[in-house]
């Protein structure tokens, strides 16, 4: 039998990872580049594809991108970072650039959308149709998936800017620019590093009193998705949580508390969790949107002949 070969694109606002893989997640080959100026990142991205290309077909292709981006195929801008504040990143058509020269099928989500869809598929959400992938690192990222595809709308979720009730107690101001206290500006990392001033975040013990500060916007947004998607599970990565494993669980904890008994919240161990693929999930996200596009292309093909 022939090996599909899928290839996946994951650019992040530091750094890009392009994946060649196999069907079922295995990564053949891997290159990491720094994310630069559109025009010094995407053609490189795109020679690889190539070269991925000449050696023997791609499937389906599947591009991740950091946001805001147009996920609506009817829009004129589909497949652009649009109102990004990365400079020189406004309004770039990431989508175009890396799917010159495929003609075959080609997905494209958020990166954490594209996250939480590998976990889905390889991760700790397989089985699940309700469920969500919360980044908390540089920002405060949800993938939303409901019904077994991630939301869509006006615009892909970004539950990490809604408002929350805060703590009692707590008064700092917040560092969104354009919220101040809205979750990722309490619990994102340049959020926690702004609130500590002096100190460094790699040097506070995980007992410290500022985790009950970063974990309680974190619980006031689950208990906001609990009691409107209602995910059956939400996992919790990005670089805030794999240096601070224990806030998933006070994280559970003041979500117990927040809900108050009005509904079930399961217990900590089949609810919030760490993802399954670790650090996979995210170059492998573009992957399982290339597999999902293939899935799809062969589901509309047995249609038609149908
Ligand atoms: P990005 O969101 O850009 O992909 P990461 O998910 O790697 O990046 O998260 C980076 C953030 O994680 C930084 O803001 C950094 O301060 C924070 N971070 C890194 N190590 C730790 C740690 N040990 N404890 C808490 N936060 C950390
Ligand atoms: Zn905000």
């Amino acid at each position: 039998m022939v090996e599909v070969r899928l290839a996946g694109i994951e650019l992040g606002g530091t750094k890009c990872i392009a994946s060649l893989a196999s069907a079922d997640g295995t990564i053949l080959e891997q290159e990491t580049l720094p994310t630069l100026a559109p025009e010094q990142t995407l053609p490189p991205l795109a020679a690889l594809l190539a070269k991925w290309r000449s050696a023997g077909p791609l499937a389906a292709i599947g591009v991740a991108s950091f946001g805001p981006v147009e996920l609506d195929p009817a829009a004129p801008n589909h497949g652009h970072v649009t109102s990004t504040s990365k400079p020189g990143w406004r309004d770039t058509d990431v989508l175009g650039a890396l799917r010159a020269g495929h003609d075959g099928p080609w997905g494209f989500d958020t990166d954490v959308n594209a996250a939480a869809v590998a976990e889905g598929r390889w991760g700790a959400a397989q089985g699940l149709a309700d469920y969500a992938y919360v980044t908390v690192g540089t920002g405060v990222g949800v993938g939303l998936i409901v019904n077994g595809l991630p939301t869509r709308g006006l615009a892909h979720c970004e539950l990490g800017h809604i408002r929350v009730a805060r703590r009692s107690g707590d008064a700092w101001p917040g560092a969104c620019p354009y919220h101040g206290d809205c979750v990722e500006g309490l619990a994102s990392g340049p959020a926690i590093k702004a609130r500590l001033g002096e100190r460094a975040i790699h040097a506070i013990a995980s007992d410290d009193p500022v985790w009950d500060e970063v974990a309680h916007p974190l619980a006031q947004m689950c208990h906001t998705m609990l009691l409107t998607t209602a995910p059956r599970r939400i996992l919790f990565g990005g670089g805030v949580i794999q240096g601070q494993p224990q806030l998933i669980g006070m994280i559970h904890a003041a979500l117990r508390e927040s809900v108050a008994g009005y509904m079930t919240v399961p217990e900590a161990a089949d609810f919030c969790c760490a993802p399954g693929l670790g650090d996979k999930a995210g170059p492998l996200g573009p992957v399982a949107l290339a597999l999902a596009a293939l899935d799809h292309h062969a589901q509309a093909g047995a249609r038609v002949a149908a």
